[in-house]
């Protein structure tokens, strides 16, 4: 095992594990991948999963239902692990606990990460969460359980082994998960494509109301809250969107634009090189990946916005 994980452990009896609000699957899988680790390895540990409840889809993952929601069910622990959190206020309601916790550790990949916890582990080389925290554990002690966990962040966040965080590491890692013994074709299936019928139904409806821009190298699509309203969607069923129109012929940067409540505007960044969409969504407070990003925006138009991000997406062609 890692020697800082293995060091911050030894210290602690009573470990909170955390993530980020809007858990998606890296976050889910890395968080409960450490949880079933801690939870089979070290029995004597007091571990609790302190995380908003995910996704539904997410409940073939074992340790599941022992997520906690509530950020005062640990009042001191000794150690908080935050693991997928590229910055301190994607805690989002457990910001609190997380500074309470005597100690504290981060394990991340996002390269905006500022190093807010007292140690970091932060690799933006690693395709995913898990990808890092699978190195940082020992791998003879990975179950098909622990191992169905981690396969699931990689494949949420490589985009299946597509996107250009995807290495040959990545690959050598799945390719020991899958030795575990893991149903991964119904892994990538359940944790990526599936969707629900309202889910297929607004992403019909961003598609029409998809708009090209700059000789058809950007394209976005705005979805007021009303439109969501109408298909009876939450936030969540947007996820793939912004992917779906990246894949436009000859779009370089792609922009799911939705508004979360009244006037408040969450972009969904997509590039191809040459974009860099962590910059543009930096310029609004937000951050995560080159090619992956997201910020939200209060006080403006969705117009003005997407005229904004189509200006220094093409400034970025340009130099
Ligand atoms: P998505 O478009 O799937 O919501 O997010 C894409 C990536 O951008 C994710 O890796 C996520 O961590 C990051 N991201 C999304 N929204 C925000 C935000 O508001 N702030 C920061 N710092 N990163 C974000
Ligand atoms: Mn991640």
């Amino acid at each position: 095992m890692d020697q800082v994980l293995k060091e911050k452990l030894g210290r602690a009896q009573t470990i909170v594990l955390m993530g980020h609000v809007r858990p998606d699957g890296d976050c889910v899988g890395s968080v409960l991948a450490l949880y079933l680790y801690l939870k089979k390895n070290e029995p004597s540990k007091n571990v609790t999963v302190c995380l908003e409840k995910p996704l539904e889809k997410f409940k073939y993952l074992s340790g599941f239902s022992e997520i906690v929601s509530d950020a005062d069910a640990v009042q001191h622990p000794d150690l908080a692990i935050a693991l997928d959190v590229s910055d301190k206020g994607r805690l989002g309601g457990f910001t609190a606990l997380f500074d309470r916790a005597a100690d504290q550790l981060n394990i991340d990949h996002h390269i905006t990460n500022p190093h807010f916890a007292a140690t970091t582990i932060c690799d933006p080389s690693a395709s995913s969460t898990c990808e890092l925290l699978y190195t940082l554990l020992d791998a003879e002690r990975i179950d098909a359980e622990i191992a169905a966990a981690l396969y699931t962040g990689i494949v949420t966040d490589s985009g299946v082994f597509k996107y250009s965080s995807t290495s040959p590491r990545t690959m050598n890692i799945a390719a020991d998960l899958i030795a575990k013994g893991i149903p991964f074709g119904e892994i990538i299936d359940g944790s990526f494509y599936r969707k629900t019928y309202v889910q297929n139904k607004i992403m019909g409806l961003a598609l029409l109301n998809a708009v090209e821009n700059a000789d058809g190298t950007v394209i976005y699509a705005i979805i007021s809250a009303e439109e969501q309203a109408r298909m009876e969607t939450v936030h969540a069923d947007l996820d793939g969107i912004s992917e779906q129109l990246r894949l436009t012929v000859g779009v370089k940067c792609a922009v799911l634009c939705s508004e979360m409540e009244p006037g408040s505007w969450k972009l969904s960044l997509r590039s191809l090189e040459p974009i860099d969409v962590a910059a543009i969504a930096m310029m609004y407070g937000g951050g995560g990946h080159v090619r992956a990003a997201g910020c939200t925006i209060v006080g403006k138009r969705p117009e003005e916005i997407m005229e904004e991000v189509v200006r220094a997406a093409e400034a970025q062609m340009h130099v």
